[in-house]
């Protein structure tokens, strides 16, 4: 079905939500009312973010916080910096956050931030300038209770550090660590936030490997993105006994049919910053890496990267998605038609917002868990997500992706009901 949606707001990764919202919907009988609502964000800020440069000129750069459902809770989601952002983007990312809080029974709404820039290009001084300025611009809108940001590509635990400060110096001067999460340990983050989203791929992943009647053991996978959540799943997968045959980053890809020793290779990364000469393995591109032979692929970079153009070639007999939309709803279509089981970004990347809504519970306590009892905790809400989601597919016959997004809507559906229409 064609959706008729405001133009600043249109976009492929909005449309594709949109489009499994839809479906999802349709699984539940949901209410067209609610329905309708769940079609638009509340709100969608755009900040002009002014920078002053090393060579002390200024920039201004566009930021968005698009603050997309608050039925569940206080808004949550993360902040990207990348030079591709734009306010159709944030959108699409805002619902999948929306959907995924749902769906995986956190007490939260969703929402998503951004800013225009490409952070490689930036000082570490200029990076601060810029996280501070947008982190004041987007300041009435945030807060514990209200809007509680996190990182995504391109920022990580010190910018959450920055952000964090600003907040807390614009509110007298106050620590306010709730008011955004993966924070560095020393100042209210959790232990476990920071390789919490690649661990929750791997737990899903053992999920999906048990429910094809396959094991992770012995298996061979092949990761797309080589970051935050790229890298700790492919620890925690060879940890587990898998062989990871190939894995990318911006700068291109590397193969290495016998499996590659990963912490050689995160080592690698550490001095060489990127994974481009790797001496130990052949060089491949981002587009073969999709393509390799391999049981498990786990797309952890950005989204629309499996298309109609390369569905059909795509090896993996399971998908798990680490990345926001990695695949097309023309390619899932694609894929399931093949039989390839595909594990939905809204559960499989969940383990990030998992740990994120156990920092923000941690830091209004003030009391602090070790790192086995987040890891145990994380373990448990994902794969009770999993199991939901595969029921659900099960008794109605249709994909995991459909299934989950009934799971979601169900749950802000009866919600929305409860909470009624103001005024
Ligand atoms: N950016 C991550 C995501 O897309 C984490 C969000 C959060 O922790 O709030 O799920």
């Amino acid at each position: 079905m064609e959706h008729k949606i405001e133009p600043l707001y249109d976009g492929p990764l909005f449309r594709n939500a949109l489009q499994t919202l839809e479906e999802g919907a349709k699984l539940i009988n949901c209410d067209p009312n609610v329905l309708e609502r769940l079609k638009r964000p509340r709100r969608a800020i755009t900040v002009s973010v002014p920078v002053r440069m090393d060579d002390y000129s200024v920039k201004v750069f566009t930021g968005y916080r698009v603050q997309y459902s608050p039925t569940l809770g206080p808004y949550k989601g993360g902040i990207r910096y990348h030079q591709n952002v734009d306010l159709s983007e944030v959108v699409g990312l805002a619902a999948l956050m929306t959907f995924k809080n749902s769906v995986l029974g956190l007490p939260l709404g969703g929402a998503k931030g951004g800013i225009t820039v490409d952070p490689t290009k930036l000082s570490r001084t200029e990076k601060q300038n810029l996280t501070r300025r947008y982190a004041s611009e987007i300041g009435p809108f945030v807060g514990p209770t209200k809007d509680i940001p996190a990182p995504d590509v391109g920022t990580d635990p010190q910018t959450m550090a920055w952000f964090m400060d600003t907040y807390s110096q614009e509110q007298g001067g106050f620590a306010q660590p709730g008011v955004v999460t993966g924070k560095p340990v020393e100042i209210g983050g959790s232990l476990g936030r920071n390789h919490a989203t690649g661990l929750g791929v791997v737990y899903v992943a053992e999920k999906a490997f048990e429910v094809c009647g396959m094991n992770m053991r012995g298996s061979t996978i092949a990761i797309q993105g080589f970051g935050n959540v790229g890298s700790f799943a492919a620890k925690f997968a060879s940890e587990r006994g898998a062989r990871i045959v190939a894995v990318s980053d911006v700068s291109g890809g590397i193969h290495n049919g016998d499996g590659l020793d990963i912490a050689d290779v995160m080592e690698y990364v550490k001095t060489h910053k990127v994974l481009k000469g790797y001496p130990k393995a052949q060089p491949i591109s981002n587009e073969e890496l999709l393509e390799v032979k391999c049981d498990a692929l786990f797309p952890c970079a950005l989204e629309n990267q499996i298309d109609t153009h390369n569905a059909e070639k795509i090896q993996a007999k399971i998908i798990c998605e680490g990345a926001n939309g990695p695949i097309t709803n023309s390619a899932t279509k694609i894929l399931h038609k093949r039989g390839v089981f595909i594990a939905p970004d809204v559960i499989a990347n969940g383990g990030g917002v998992i740990v994120s809504y156990f920092e923000w519970v941690q830091d209004v306590m003030s009391y602090f868990w070790d790192e086995d009892e987040v890891n145990g905790r994380l373990k448990g809400i994902i794969t009770k997500a999993f199991d939901k989601g595969y029921a659900f597919s099960k008794e109605k016959n249709v994909d995991m992706r459909s299934a989950a997004m009934a799971v979601s809507v169900q749950r802000l559906e009866k919600a929305m009901l409860l909470r009624g229409l103001y005024p």
